[in-house]
């Protein structure tokens, strides 16, 4: 009887401590999920509705990108808002990611054709674009220390969406060196994008296979060491930096 009293007393315990320190997800990381019609700054973006089941899978997707960052990095970089919605497209694009820093909302789309690597890979590569333009107040800001190690054009990633149905931009070898793949060549806020994304998403060994190119590239790692610096001083991001610099001892 007394061990039954004691057992109670201490499962109430445990579940009363559990509610009061446990915060969800959107506390945590100071951001709202949002799943309604959004309007955008451009009205450009249309999508459809995630059914409840696809709202839950999505949704545990994205966070466990999102938890990839430091708990005060959305309040830092203003975003308030992660609009999740389904088969999105921005004009006539399809489209897995938008970022909308006037309006501080980002939004990410499922479709069924989408892999897990690359859903992942674009939400670390918007949301770079979202975080650089939250220090410069623009998506395309022309850095004088990275142009000096940039030798890309600046038509835009846009550009890509003509023909990389026949041309192969993304993957990892594809551009001419000091850059990490076609695509990186088209800006100078895409080639910083990119870089970080590969860097930062591990399925499908992303991150792997960059750091062994890295690692044949001098104006790479010239460029790795900018952008992870970027992230440590004007973001507050620095274990990116970290970890870089102790795999280039490897
Ligand atoms: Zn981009």
């Amino acid at each position: 009887m007394k061990n039954l009293f004691l057992f109670v007393f201490l499962s109430i315990f445990t579940l009363t401590s559990c509610a009061q320190g446990e915060k969800t997800f959107e506390e945590k990381y100071n951001i709202q999920f949002v799943y309604s019609y959004q309007p955008d700054t451009w009205s450009l973006v249309k999508y459809d509705t995630l059914s409840s089941e696809e709202k839950a899978r999505f949704t545990a997707f994205i966070s466990k990108c999102l938890s990839k960052y430091p708990e005060d990095f959305f309040s830092k970089i203003n975003l308030k808002y992660i609009v999740l919605g389904k088969d999105m497209m921005f004009d006539k694009d399809n489209r897995a990611a938008v970022p909308d820093n006037y309006k501080d909302q980002m939004y990410f789309s499922y479709r069924e054709s989408y892999e897990d690597y690359y859903i992942a890979h674009t939400v670390f590569h918007e949301m770079n674009h979202y975080a650089e333009f939250s220090i410069w107040d623009t998506y395309r800001y022309n850095w004088p220390a990275w142009k000096a190690l940039y030798n890309g054009s600046r038509k835009g990633g846009e550009t890509a969406y003509a023909d990389s149905d026949v041309v192969d931009y993304y993957s990892i070898g594809t551009g001419p060196a000091g850059f990490i793949n076609l695509y990186s060549t088209l800006g100078e806020e895409e080639d910083r994008s990119d870089l970080i994304a590969f860097f930062m998403n591990d399925l499908e060994d992303e991150h792997k296979q960059m750091m062994e190119k890295v690692k044949t590239d001098i104006v790479l790692q010239k460029k790795m060491k900018l952008l992870l610096k970027m992230y440590k001083e004007k973001l507050g991001f620095d274990s990116l930096l970290v970890t870089y610099t102790k795999e280039m001892l490897l």
